[in-house]
């Protein structure tokens, strides 16, 4: 798609650094890694997010994780990571083209992860209910 960052790194067009790739996912390291061994994946096929991308596509991603995750985390001594998207602007998607963040995470190593607080049951209960009837 023209004038999207990602499709230019699949077919070459923008730079990047590439540490796996198949028929459906190019893996490449994050310009601007929030830690060491941050890592990129990238669907090869353009869609906006992961409402719009197809299951073969999502499943694809999502399998590559297994495969990178231990040599990313082995590559900074790390035994964790997060895996994280970006789903739409509200939820910090800058590019918009569907892409999993691949993040190794380390004991002391500064990040924290969003907060939580106590819930309402009540008013999840109330959620669940409209959730479940948009379901049913
Ligand atoms: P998001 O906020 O989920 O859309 O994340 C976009 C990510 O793409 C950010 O972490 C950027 O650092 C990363 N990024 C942007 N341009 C490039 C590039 N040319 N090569 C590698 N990573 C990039
Ligand atoms: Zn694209």
């Amino acid at each position: 798609m023209a004038d999207c960052i990602f499709c230019k790194i699949n077919d070459g067009s923008i730079p990047s650094l590439v540490v796996y790739e198949d028929e459906r996912v190019r893996s490449i390291m994050d310009i601007n890694p929030t830690t060491a061994g941050h890592i990129l994946l990238i669907s090869k096929r353009h869609a906006k997010n992961i409402l719009d991308t197809d299951d073969a596509d999502l499943t694809a991603l999502t399998l590559v994780v297994k495969k990178i995750a231990p040599p990313a985390m082995q590559a900074v001594g790390a035994d964790s990571f997060n895996l994280i998207v970006n789903n739409g602007a509200a939820a910090g998607q800058i590019i918009d083209h569907v892409h999993w963040h691949l993040i190794p995470r380390r004991i002391g190593d500064g990040l924290t992860n969003w907060p939580g607080q106590i819930g309402d049951m009540e008013e999840l209960g109330r959620l669940a209910e409209i959730i479940r009837s948009q379901l049913a």
